[in-house]
């Protein structure tokens, strides 16, 4: 049966294909062909035979590690969790910026609300029961240092979720730590959100945090979980077609026709 390459074609295509010349010699001939336009090497991630030179050369454990297979499609989720999280450090700033203009110019927003409040209120309506005037006059009454403070916690919430943005995004071990850990802190807070008051955003967050949390437990095998950093390497490098060529050609006697009959008799 043949395997499923979608993911990898599709990483292919948008990054162009992976082709790496090992110097064993042994597994460079099971990487590599001549045909009658040239030389052809396997692309490390799809597999496909590429015409022309390799990408680059060199031993086999210091080829670059392909990301495929499972590795590709925890890549893809990650990264679709890092631009969430991405977009959500960029509107936290600007409220953070936001809130610090605000704080600046209250004077001058206060001395509008008091020229045209009375002149609104002569035409019979009742501004004062407008909810966004309550929360804005609200807003007013509070002290300078109140809203500092506002701003640098929104300040650093923003900066917590661009951290996780940018470690999720680069793959990288603390990243997918860094996250977990920041995300499940939130957790107590958005339930005591939710009993408040069960809104879209408030519930939709609530799910996709909850989900990211446990994803990256189980699937990344954080804090020792399901074999801990050795199975996860393993994972990875089991995937490799680097490495399954070379335990192929260390046992030439089980010679496998296919990629896919190799991995089968994993
Ligand atoms: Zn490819």
């Amino acid at each position: 049966m043949a395997r499923l390459r979608r993911w990898e074609l599709r990483a292919c295509a948008r990054h162009g294909h992976a082709t790496y010349a090992p110097t064993e010699p042994a597994l460079a001939g099971r990487l590599s062909g001549t045909t009658g336009v040239g030389e052809v090497w396997r692309c490390l991630r799809c597999s496909d035979f590429v015409l022309g030179p390799p990408h680059a050369r060199g031993p086999a454990d210091e080829a670059p590690l392909v990301l495929r297979g499972k590795a590709l499609r925890q890549a893809v989720i990650l990264r679709l969790l890092a631009a969430e999280r991405l977009l959500r450090a960029v509107l936290l700033g600007l409220a953070t910026y936001g809130v610090l203009r605000f704080r600046d110019a209250r004077g001058s927003i206060q001395a509008w609300l008091e020229r045209y409040l009375p002149a609104f209120r002569a035409t019979g309506v009742h501004v004062d029961q407008f909810a966004l005037v309550r929360d804005l006059q609200h807003a007013l009454a509070a002290r300078s240092s109140q809203l500092t403070l506002v701003a640098a916690l929104l300040g650093a919430y923003a900066a917590l979720e661009a951290i996780e943005g940018v470690g999720l995004w680069l793959l990288k071990r603390w990243g997918e730590y860094f996250a977990a850990v920041a995300t499940a802190i939130f957790l107590p807070l958005e339930v005591r959100e939710l009993i408040k008051g069960v809104t879209f955003t408030r519930a939709g967050a609530f799910a996709i945090n909850v989900a990211a949390v446990i994803y990256l437990l189980l699937a990344k095998r954080l804090f020792g979980l399901r074999g801990g950093r050795a199975a996860y390497d393993q994972e990875r490098h089991g995937d490799s077609l680097l490495e399954v060529e070379a335990a192929a050609a260390a046992e030439p006697e089980q010679r496998p026709a296919t990629i896919g009959s190799a991995s089968a008799r994993r």
